[in-house]
């Protein structure tokens, strides 16, 4: 079997195979039907070898993780998933790596209810990028421009595991038997937020999701809706696991500026508060109020209690 056919066997039927896919994989390009009433919503990740995984990482935690990150980003818009593109550079054609990969990539996204329908790979120093495709109802999309004075800032599920496991990966740190493989699958299996994502449309005034850190995120939210914020650090919701492994101090700076939670932020009015808890109790993720917006354009205050704390740490940035 040559290169080509082997690519293409191991990406043929990967995913949920979805009836509003009218051409998938094999022509010029895909054909899709946005259902009646829906905007679409588009969004691309690219994970590139000694930048965002090391060259030894299980080729089908990469595949999970590639597509739950761009999972997570439809997630934060409140969409629905539906339809992935995968662009992939490849040193060479490894056909265990490359099976092992389309698996995890194909076993995560028939689980997110996603069909894969088209990508281009070439040759090059080892690189992958997804475009995420979903749909939302027309207007609904959640931003990060909706925050309002006097909203109360959320989270979902706890803070700073999976930036506790790349240590782990890296062996900078060393953790109890018990806690270990939480951490690891935290950092190597994200999970995307969809289904919470969705039931926010109604509630959540602003979204995203934490991918670099909250402390450097959440001024993405600042500054697309004009607003600052003040954050009660003791509130942070931490896993048993970082709490048992760390010092209050290391705990609270992987919280804040650990990147790679994948947990949703959002903002909520003080007149949607109170449907929160009914609403959201469905879903068996927790949600945690750690603070609320203030008027102060631009400013991130974080408060311990009644004390304010100074914090120079603003997530991971690129360049
Ligand atoms: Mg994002």
């Amino acid at each position: 079997m040559g290169e080509f056919e082997l690519i293409q066997r191991c990406f043929a039927q990967a995913g949920r195979q979805r009836p509003d896919v009218t051409v998938g994989i094999g022509d010029d390009g895909a054909v899709l039907q946005v259902r009646e009433g829906c905007d679409l919503v588009v969004t691309t990740d690219s994970m590139i070898e000694g930048t965002h995984f090391f060259p030894d990482v299980d080729p089908r935690a990469l595949g999970h993780k590639l597509v739950a990150v761009n999972v997570s980003d439809l997630a934060a818009m409140g969409a629905e998933p539906c339809w992935l593109s995968l662009g992939l550079t490849l040193p060479h054609v490894d056909e265990t790596w490359l099976t092992a990969f389309a698996e995890g990539l194909s076993e995560t996204a028939d689980y997110y209810n996603c069909q894969l329908i088209g990508g281009d790979t070439t040759k090059g120093p080892l690189s992958l990028t997804m475009i995420a495709k979903g749909q939302v109802p027309k207007g609904k999309a959640l931003t990060r421009a909706g925050a309002k004075v006097g909203d109360y800032l959320y989270v979902t599920g706890t803070l700073g595991d999976a930036a506790l496991g790349l240590k782990l990966v890296q062996n900078q740190v060393e953790v109890s038997k018990k806690h270990r493989a939480h951490l690891l699958q935290r950092f190597h299996y994200p999970t995307a937020r969809v289904a919470l994502g969705q039931a926010l449309r109604t509630i959540a005034s602003s979204a995203m999701d934490v991918s670099d850190g909250l402390a450097g995120d959440i001024h993405h939210i600042l500054r697309r809706s004009g607003v600052g914020a003040s954050i009660d650090v003791s509130r942070i919701p931490m896993s048993q696991a970082l709490k048992d492994s760390c010092s209050p101090e290391q705990a609270l700076q992987l919280a804040l500026s650990g990147g790679e939670d994948y947990e949703l932020l959002f903002t909520v009015p003080e007149i949607r508060r109170s449907s929160l808890d009914v609403l959201l109790s469905p879903y068996g993720v927790p949600v945690t109020c750690i603070g609320r917006i203030t008027g102060v354009a631009g400013k991130l205050e974080l408060k311990q209690g009644e004390s304010l704390l100074q914090y120079q740490h603003k997530g991971f940035e690129h360049f």
